[in-house]
């Protein structure tokens, strides 16, 4: 979905965050659903909001003789052994699938349908990309749950994937391309080896360039990794990734996403895959999210910056108590969420905050299951 405007208000620190339409980014939370822009095709920058009406759907996706031959290539298997007493499971979310599913904690993202291109919303790509991935693991032995936008409250697995394709408009539609995987805040080195197997194995299979603007803090604060925020969330100590496979608003990566989704589905296999074969069964300890609990801001309050230094913008001033999520470090500073309301996200210097022991849950009741 395609609406600057929702990248930067949920977040307030607009120099922290990479300016772009990307599908998944905006899914950190926006404060109110962004207006429906549609992506015509091949062509440039489209007014937000002003609809490109396709006369007739895109040629539906298709496994080529070449995706078939490499379909029949051995995948490495990763079957039980008596050392694993049961096979590894994965989930794999389908991107923007069955949206209106979203309880009320996140109500804002059930308008939230993610990238449209010539009669096609997303979802109908990432689940075909999905299956194809899901048919490959369950015939190496691992177990897949494929999951809808709403995740299962603390959803436990060896791995979970979120699957996206992404879109743009503006000055850099013809020319944005490429995929890109990244990982939760507060990423366990569980997390690191799954991202970094994925991404690994995809560009090695699929030969598509990497996205050259780097994951946003929106794409790594991801819904379904909040734990800190929403209860429909994966468990922190599940590993988790997200995976944008291509641009549907480039011709050679609308391409491959619609022509060869098999392929795609290849390289994302190919890495789970090698991830299993590394990890499984995973440790606590590799399981485990790095960072502290919950902070509070000192006596005295605290002030958030765009950048990890007094020099930089202020993005908000908390009074004395207010609960902030350390989702990253450096020397001396967090970079925080402001917990509950407005969901403030900027760096803190770490004299300005006490570690309060209390854990990384949403601000909001436990729903019911
Ligand atoms: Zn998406």
């Amino acid at each position: 979905m395609i609406d600057v405007r929702c990248h930067v208000a949920p977040l307030r620190v607009k120099t922290l965050i990479v300016l772009g339409a990307l599908c998944a980014m905006l899914l950190a939370g926006c404060a109110s659903p962004p207006a429906r822009a549609s992506v015509g095709a091949g062509v440039g920058a489209q007014p937000t909001g002003t609809p490109v009406a396709a006369p007739t759907r895109a040629p539906p996706p298709t496994a080529t003789a070449f995706i078939q031959q490499i379909a029949a290539t051995a995948l490495p298997t990763v079957a039980p052994t008596p050392d694993r007493q049961a096979p590894p499971r994965v989930g794999l979310q389908v991107g923007h699938w069955r949206i209106e599913e979203h309880p009320d904690e996140m109500a804002q993202l059930r308008k939230f349908s993610g990238v449209y291109y010539r009669g096609y919303d997303e979802w109908e790509l990432n689940i075909v990309i999905a299956q194809a991935v899901q048919a490959r693991l369950e015939a190496a032995g691992v177990t897949v749950d494929l999951l809808p936008a709403n995740v299962p409250m603390g959803y436990t697995a060896d791995a979970f994937l979120s699957i996206h394709v992404d879109g743009i408009t503006g000055a850099t539609a013809a020319t944005r391309r490429g995929w890109k995987v990244t990982m939760p805040f507060r990423a366990s080195t569980a997390s690191q080896g799954l991202a970094a197997a994925v991404g690994s194995a995809y560009a090695a299979t699929t030969g598509l360039p990497a996205d050259t603007e780097q994951a946003s803090n929106n794409l790594r604060a991801y819904y379904a990794f909040a734990s800190y925020r929403y209860w429909h969330s994966i468990a922190p100590t599940t590993p988790a990734a997200i995976i944008e496979c291509g641009f549907m608003t480039h011709p050679a990566d609308r391409k491959l996403i619609f022509e060869q989704p098999e392929l795609l589905a290849e390289g994302i296999a190919r890495g789970i895959l090698a991830y299993l074969a590394e990890s499984y069964p995973l440790s606590a300890a590799a399981r485990a999210p790095v960072g502290p609990g919950m902070l509070r801001a000192n006596a005295a309050g605290a002030t958030l910056y765009t950048r990890a230094a007094t020099t930089s913008a202020a993005v908000v001033r908390v009074a004395a108590g207010q609960r902030l999520v350390p989702v990253d470090m450096v020397a001396g500073w967090y970079l925080v969420f402001t917990h509950g309301g407005a969901w403030d996200l900027g760096w803190v210097r770490g004299a300005e905050v006490v570690e309060t022991g209390e854990g990384l849950v949403p601000p909001q009741p436990r729903p019911q299951e």
